[in-house]
């Protein structure tokens, strides 16, 4: 018998890790043991609407296991001690994982390793969370990308494996299973915010209806945030509760079926799982940007502190619709469409003048789909700091990106009620009302906290400064 250990991966259909241990791929033989183990160290650094997301799967995976005759061994503590002793109570030959590229992440499974080997259980870790493991598409010199293009070219020329089979009852072990501990004992509170269904048929579902049809105009309607015309498939990806390759699959289906323009919009959407894979190929290799910028200035940044402002811009108080219409979404549904997590973002650092350090913990706090790298990525995108970053003199306009990107209104006035009654044009130019004309068309919604055509000068001479360009 070989224990199979669950981390970002929870699902039994194409997980390549379960696939080993199961006997179904590989030359030995199953069956397996499904095992989780909540990790204190990793709690620490969950939030309300992933820890929902996460049990939510968890019941669902338990549920995929009992259907199939067996169940999920479920154990809380250190799995550097965990690990072994489970080993060792069910006489596993083997204990089996699939790879995870985060800085701690790979600190714990060298210790568990080890603690195995001391224990004198075989063991063996698999890459599945990605098609093209960090370290694999590099320069020609050997070197990590630091721009996406050439990346993202190479990653759509490698082939894509197929998804792995999904072990049945024979190939599973006859477990006990344990019961899941509820959110409290965790340690956290219920989300304030709606969490999305979780678990592989969930996702599956989600797929199915991207594919289905929103996939053949993605490239144009992706940047909408009032269509929601996304897959939803981050938190799926985040945790595994989707495989990559049967993500990939439906793609390349929907692809087969295209015409030149649905192919282009097929294409984009498979560009964006590459970003996902270029971003975890910087976090492998640079572990460091987690807290600090990936490119280094001459001089240090000098954001703001204002926190009179941070907590506007968390609460969706800054008088900017479209600005708002984000935070509050991200309350409400612990996520926020691309477009604009790339205006909020670009708001508090470029606006506000505010560390993107500030911005990512809140998001980190909020988002069921938040991914170190992914999350990391974007911030520091739009920070001016990452890699392909937005150039410091680019600076978004809060106001014709929400008059470009949300055009009616729509979005807005879904996510902030004091402007529901309010027409398109009056909330685009918010910003140039005088407070009377402001109180009689919303008298509950701000004015902006900040003039934007100051805060862009103060924002192009701060990272002059650091640029060690000003006078
Ligand atoms: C400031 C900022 C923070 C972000 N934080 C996160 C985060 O914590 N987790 C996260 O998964 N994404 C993050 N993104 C990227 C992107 O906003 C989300 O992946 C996307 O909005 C999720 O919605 P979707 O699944 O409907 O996306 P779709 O447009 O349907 O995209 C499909 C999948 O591709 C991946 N993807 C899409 N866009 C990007 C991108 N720009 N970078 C990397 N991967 C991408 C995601 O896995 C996504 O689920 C962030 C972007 C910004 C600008």
């Amino acid at each position: 018998m070989q224990v199979f250990w669950h981390r970002r991966d929870l699902r039994c259909h194409d997980n390549r890790g379960l696939a080993l241990a199961s006997g179904l791929t590989g030359d030995a033989d199953g069956p397996a043991l499904p095992l989780f183990v909540f990790d204190d160290a990793v709690l620490a650094h969950g939030s309300p609407p992933r820890v929902r997301f996460m049990l939510d799967a968890l019941a669902s995976l338990r549920e995929s296991y009992r259907e199939r005759g067996s169940d999920l061994v479920v154990r809380r503590g250190d799995p550097r001690e965990v690990v072994p002793r489970v080993a060792t109570e069910f006489g596993a030959d083997r204990v089996v994982w699939n790879r995870d590229y985060s800085g701690l992440a790979r600190e714990r499974d060298a210790d568990v390793r080890l603690a195995l080997d001391d224990a004198g259980v075989d063991r063996e870790s698999v890459h599945d969370h990605l098609h093209h493991e960090p370290g694999s598409i590099t320069t020609n010199a050997g070197d990590t990308y630091s721009v996406y293009t050439y990346f993202g070219k190479k990653w759509h020329d490698r082939e894509k494996e197929e998804p792995y089979p999904t072990p049945e009852d024979e190939h599973l072990a006859d477990a006990d299973g344990d019961p899941l501990p509820s959110i409290a004992a965790l340690g956290f509170d219920d989300p304030v915010g709606e969490v999305p269904e979780a678990g592989h048929d969930a996702a599956r579902a989600r797929l199915e209806a991207f594919c289905d049809g929103p996939i053949e105009r993605y490239e144009e309607a992706r940047e909408y945030p009032a269509r929601d015309d996304t897959s939803r498939l981050s938190a799926d990806l985040k945790w595994g509760t989707l495989g990559v390759r049967e993500a990939y699959a439906a793609t390349a289906e929907a692809m087969a079926r295209a015409d030149d323009d649905a192919a282009e919009s097929v294409e984009e959407f498979q560009s964006q799982l590459a970003w996902r894979e270029f971003y975890a190929h910087v976090l492998a290799d640079e572990p460091r940007v987690v807290t600090e910028n990936y490119k280094s200035y001459e001089n240090p940044i000098e954001w703001r502190d204002d926190d009179e402002a941070l907590q506007a811009w968390k609460d969706g108080e800054t008088g900017y619709p479209v600005v708002d219409a984000g935070m509050r979404q991200l309350r409400r549904e612990a996520f926020m469409h691309n477009r604009v997590r790339m205006i909020v973002a670009s708001f508090l650092t470029k606006d506000l003048l505010l560390d993107w350090r500030e911005g990512y913990d809140h998001f980190r706090a909020m988002l069921v789909d938040h991914d170190t790298a992914n999350d990391n990525g974007g911030w520091q995108w739009a920070a001016s700091t990452g890699t392909d970053a937005q150039p410091y003199f680019r600076i978004f306009n809060p106001m014709t990106q929400g008059e470009r990107y949300d055009p009616d209104g729509e979005y807005v006035r879904e996510y902030v009620p004091e402007l529901r009654g309010v027409d398109a044009e009056t909330i685009h130019s918010w910003h140039e009302l005088s407070d009377a004309e402001r109180t009689a068309a919303a008298p509950d919604y701000p004015g902006p906290i900040v003039d934007h055509a100051e805060r862009r000068e103060a924002a192009l001479a701060m990272f002059e400064r650091a640029r060690g360009e000003a006078d």
